[in-house]
């Protein structure tokens, strides 16, 4: 694509180079002087030589809106193939001149962060977005650049500060992510125990999005650090009861750190709760592994006979599940390995068995052509 892209500049050129004569029009000499120096930068980006058209169209006399634009495409289909310091040559060159318009020079400064960001230097890049900014608050195009280099940087505040900045002027709703930012501002303190600081950045979390299932984690920690564990306890659980998906982030955490019986029960009924209503087959590893835990094994025989036969089995509760059934073969003598054949075939039969090699795409059938990349001869067995 890039490639194509690149094949586009004559034509772009050819059109600022069409305006420039326009421009010139009457001033025959100098337009005679443009038309030769465009051809020859153009025969050289044919020639694969950029260097030497970039000469050619950095010492070009005088600029207008078409030849500006020009050389922003330029510089950006070189940053795009990777080729930063012809992009940075190019759109340093353009906020240096002075004939530019004032929304030129905004967008060439626009295209020189992007440069610094892509060759990682952070820094400068920040302090053009910044400058940017500071020339005309209302260019909201620099906040996204800037809250990237912020969170590339965890400078949280920074990031919040930016967000809500952008918020205000583009009205799209970013509360969730500034309660993420506060969340990360909370744990950076967390780790340096200043437990009041954490909890007043908590609370300006839950301010910024009420419904966030991350701060309950953040409140979970506070609490816990405070060695208030039922409450940490507490505000864990109705984490997980707003995102399941939590419990696999926190169940090592928790196994470790609320490791006394009553603990565990509590972790333990909550979770079978979790699983009755949801029937989520993600709980159900955790909720074996909690029960191995309290001895509660031969209890759960009939609900993994049930997950086995009637479920949804996943690679990870067939081997907590296996785990079960070893268990109370070895224990009562109790043999279930039909119904865990049962679960096997099923789970087999609902993954795919073919896939892409260019791409990785995952298909029941085989076919010659991928759909996903269009490669041919692309798939083979999983
Ligand atoms: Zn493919």
């Amino acid at each position: 694509m890039q490639e194509i892209l690149f094949l586009l500049l004559p034509i772009a050129f050819y059109s600022g180079w069409q305006a420039a004569r326009k421009r010139y029009k009457g001033r025959q000499e100098q337009r005679k002087d443009i038309s030769v120096r465009f051809v020859q930068g153009i025969n050289y980006l044919l020639s694969e030589e950029p260097d030497k058209a970039l000469d050619v169209f950095l010492n070009y006399p005088d600029i207008d809106e078409y030849t500006a634009n020009t050389f922003l495409l330029l510089g950006n289909l070189f940053r795009n193939r990777g080729e930063i310091n012809r992009a940075l040559r190019i759109h340093q060159n353009l906020v240096a001149r002075s004939d530019l318009s004032k929304a030129q020079r905004a967008s060439a400064m626009l295209a020189l962060g992007e440069d610094f960001f892509a060759a990682g230097l952070l820094d400068r890049a920040e302090s053009v977005f910044t400058e940017l900014l500071k020339d005309d608050p209302k260019h909201a195009d620099a906040c996204e650049p800037l809250r990237n280099i912020y969170e590339q940087l965890h400078e949280w505040d920074k990031a919040i500060e930016i967000t809500q900045y952008a918020q205000q002027r583009s009205k799209v709703d970013r509360s969730r992510l500034i309660a993420h930012y506060y969340c990360e501002l909370a744990t950076q303190e967390l780790q340096k125990q200043n437990l009041f600081r954490v909890e007043e950045t908590i609370k300006k979390a839950a301010k910024a999005y009420p419904a966030s299932a991350r701060v309950l984690v953040s409140k979970g920690d506070l609490a816990y650090a405070r060695a208030q564990r039922e409450e940490a306890l507490e505000f864990y659980r109705q984490a997980i009861e707003k995102d399941t998906r939590l419990l696999g982030v926190l169940f090592n955490q928790l196994l470790n750190n609320f490791n006394h019986k009553d603990e565990l029960e509590r972790l333990y009924s909550f979770v079978q709760h979790a699983f009755t209503k949801t029937q989520d087959a993600k709980l159900f590893g955790y909720l074996l592994q909690l029960a191995r835990k309290l001895g509660k094994i031969t209890e759960m025989r009939t609900q993994v006979e049930e997950h086995l036969t009637k479920g949804k089995p996943t690679l990870n509760t067939l081997v907590h599940s296996s785990d079960v059934l070893a268990h109370l073969w070895q224990e009562e003598k109790i043999c279930d390995i039909p119904q865990l054949q049962t679960a096997l075939q099923r789970l087999s039969a609902s993954q795919p068995d073919f896939q892409c090699a260019q791409c990785g795409y995952k298909m029941h059938g085989y076919l010659w052509r991928c759909p996903a990349c269009h490669q041919w001869d692309t798939v083979s067995n999983v």
